[in-house]
């Protein structure tokens, strides 16, 4: 890929945070829990190959994708821990999955007959997930009798070999434990069914794996937590790491209002009196979107608020006091001891969740590993 970038806006992925993230979630785990870093979508848009490889290095034991292709791509890069693929691969593309040892979710007894015609007899066998549905209504088998007909297909075809069972919380962020106990005493009876436990037994995300004790098993998959970032909207974070993400650019432009003046499209914004405006190169085609309007950013320690629409590529800022070209200009983190921005702040601003927001900002922008 690129290695050299040509713009003053990036998004700094702090990997000592990472680092100490995983650790302190490993070491709250019981002796022998298994720590898998979720790093589908380029690692919630933090770049997933260097943060698989920290995060293995910190402690985590393998690693959880939601597709074949992303777990492709950090093989072909050399990384050999387990990996996970979530979501449900084709049954045509099972040799290639095999071939490569990366691990499949398995739930239909039509996708194993359609995948063990696919498996060359040279290949090396196809290591499956049972992914068992306990209410979270997405994918996964609902009935025992089911569960029984995959396992026995599993053990008595060659080209597969049973790693593990698995299920997903619908509510482990909740206050209301009701649903979540549901779901965890259906799971166990699932795990009780089977003729011979597999080697990996995980139904915890990060929620589960920081609140719920009776939720770990001896896996969990791990995600916004590794990040640094909350848990759950509605309960306190038990434990909230330090934030990973950041996103910076520079001042590209600066210039004096006059009251009466217009900024941007639409020309809603009128300054009131003689405004310092600078012009920063970022914009909605970066995933700094529209809605963040009302926002402001950190300029010198200091808060400064949007002026003017957010265009594609750029947005303008009122200032102040004048300040040169090139300086500095935080939008998401910051330093603590002045001001800092939260991912939770700005997903509240677009009226969403701190997942999507890191996700949203896009690969124009590149990451910088610090
Ligand atoms: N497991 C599954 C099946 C998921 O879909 C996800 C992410 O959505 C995770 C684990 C990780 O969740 P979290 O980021 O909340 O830890």
């Amino acid at each position: 890929g690129q290695t050299q970038y040509f713009r003053d806006t990036w998004v700094e992925i702090d990997m000592d945070a990472l680092y100490q993230n995983v650790q302190a979630i490993c070491n709250g785990l019981p002796k022998g829990t298994k720590l898998f870093a979720a790093v589908k979508a380029n690692a919630y848009g933090h770049g997933d190959f260097q943060v698989a490889k920290e995060a293995l290095r910190a402690g985590a034991h393998g690693l959880v994708v939601a597709l074949l292709d992303e777990a492709l791509s950090l093989r072909l890069r050399g990384i050999q821990a387990p990996i996970l693929v979530l979501g449900l691969i084709r049954p045509v593309d099972a040799g290639v999955a095999a071939r490569h040892h990366i691990s499949v979710s398995v739930f239909q007894i039509e996708w194993l007959k359609e995948a063990s015609r696919v498996i060359d007899s040279r290949d090396p066998p196809l290591k499956v997930h049972i992914k068992c549905d306990t209410g979270m209504g997405r994918i996964g088998l609902k009935h025992k009798n089911e569960l029984k007909e995959v396992e026995r297909f599993i053990h008595y075809a060659y080209s597969f070999e049973l790693e593990g069972i698995f299920t997903h919380f619908s509510t482990a962020d909740l206050t209301s434990e009701k649903y979540y106990q549901r779901q965890l005493e259906l799971f166990k009876q699932y795990v009780s069914v089977l003729e011979k436990t597999p080697k990996y037994v995980h139904a915890a995300n990060s929620a589960g794996a920081l609140c719920h004790k009776d939720s770990l098993f001896n896996t969990v998959r791990v995600g916004i937590a590794i990040y640094g970032l909350a848990t759950s909207q509605e309960k306190a974070p038990l434990a909230k790491g330090k934030q990973v993400f950041s996103l910076h650019t520079k001042i590209v432009h600066v210039k004096k209002v006059l009251p009466g003046e217009s900024i941007g499209y639409g020309a809603d914004y009128q300054a009131q009196s003689e405004e310092w405006i600078a012009t920063l190169p970022v914009g909605y085609a970066d995933g700094w979107l529209r809605k963040l309007e009302s926002q402001s950013v950190i300029v010198n320690g200091q808060r400064a608020n949007i002026v003017g629409r957010i265009c594609m590529d750029q947005m303008m800022v009122k200032l102040p006091n004048y300040l040169p070209i090139g300086t500095k200009v935080t939008l998401i983190g910051g330093k603590e001891s002045e001001d800092f921005v939260t991912v939770e702040e700005i997903a509240e601003k677009l009226g969403t969740i701190n997942y999507e927001v890191t996700c949203t900002i896009n690969f124009r922008v590149p990451r910088v590993y610090k």
